[in-house]
């Protein structure tokens, strides 16, 4: 599903030299006019693109806009986001995928809004979602594998933003089991996987995605999540490219989850995850609504469980459901 215009901002933005009028006709197959209209549209949009006679055009700066071009005109994927939705503003990108599940869109559909209005965590919390900094994203699947195996598919998105942190921004991203990326002992980003399920098979999962990344300052966010929140540009003093942070997430994604389906377990991504994994050998506090406990995580199994050690040396298997992590004094 790539237009016009992605092909030719992909285009400029892979070429360093200057590309003449004459080459995107002929590449894409479009007039002139169609051409010179599209570059026009993405000067609008903030690009600094330099025409000179004679030689062509070049894409001198990008700026961090959020768009359904600036995205696809980066992704070199084979399904992950390959059908794309750009929203200004939403409620929330996993309803929207949802909805777009029903209507018959196909697996790796992805979801992209510049704000959210009713961004939502796990068990009923809410995502703090505002616009021009951050990416909130879902990506929707139509898996064909059983019900109990799409928890695992949480752990597989968080070792993909982790990665996708680390290559765009050199932070070292920690995974805060089960579905929070960490950076600095603070929070960047949030993961939420809902699941529609039909007796014994999927019909769609979509997995929600929350990014901090541009926010300038501690103060930008509200006061009560300030001491768990930050951003990418806080911890790394980075501008960073929120449609090249998405294509990175999308293309870890895919591999990932291809790598996951070959076993359906977490074997072969098993030690990735370890060495983003904090805590590991450390303390823990098990926040159970049953009884919180403490003990030593010493990594996780297989099947995505966290596997706490208890004082006295008994293995705790942890469940995801509806149990929080936080370090011995404090949210990490
Ligand atoms: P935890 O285990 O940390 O309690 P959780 O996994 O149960 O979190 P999530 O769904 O990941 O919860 O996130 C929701 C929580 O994250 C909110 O209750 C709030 O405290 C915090 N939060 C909300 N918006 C943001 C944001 N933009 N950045 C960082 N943290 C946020």
């Amino acid at each position: 599903m790539k237009t016009d215009k992605s092909n030719i901002l992909a285009l400029l933005r892979d070429s360093r030299d200057y590309v003449s009028g004459q080459q995107l006709c002929d590449r894409f197959g479009v007039s002139r006019t169609a051409v010179w209209k599209v570059i026009n549209q993405l000067k609008e949009e903030g690009y600094q693109i330099e025409a000179v006679s004679r030689k062509g055009y070049r894409l001198i700066e990008s700026p961090d806009v959020l768009s359904r071009s600036e995205i696809a005109s980066r992704l070199k994927t084979k399904w992950a986001g390959q059908c794309l939705y750009y929203l200004d503003e939403t409620g929330s990108t996993n309803i929207d995928a949802k909805r777009y599940a029903e209507e018959g869109d196909p697996h790796g559909t992805t979801v992209v809004a510049e704000k959210q209005t009713a961004g939502r965590g796990r068990r009923g919390k809410y995502w703090e979602s505002p616009p021009g900094t951050a990416i909130y994203m879902t990506i929707m699947l139509k898996p064909k594998f059983a019900p109990d195996k799409a928890s695992m598919l949480t752990l597989v998105m968080a070792l993909s933003v982790a990665e996708a942190i680390s290559e765009e921004t050199g932070l070292n991203a920690g995974i805060k089991w089960p579905n929070d990326i960490v950076v600095h002992k603070k929070k960047v980003c949030g993961i939420l996987t809902e699941l529609n399920v039909e007796t014994d098979y999927i019909q769609y999962v979509v997995i929600g995605v929350g990014i901090n990344v541009n926010n300038g300052a501690p103060e930008e966010f509200p006061e009560e999540i300030r001491p768990v929140a930050t951003s990418l540009k806080i911890e790394s003093g980075l501008q960073i490219s929120r449609a090249s942070l998405i294509e990175r997430v999308l293309d870890r994604f895919e591999q990932n989850y291809d790598t996951f389906v070959t076993t359906l377990d977490l074997s072969r991504l098993i030690e990735a995850y370890s060495r983003h994994l904090l805590n590991l050998n450390a303390g823990v506090k098990v926040l159970d609504p049953k009884g919180s406990y403490t003990g030593i995580a010493r990594g996780i199994s297989t099947t995505g469980e966290l596997l706490v050690e208890k004082e006295g040396g008994e293995m705790v298997t942890v469940y995801a459901g509806e149990v929080s992590v936080r370090g011995l004094y404090g949210y990490t």
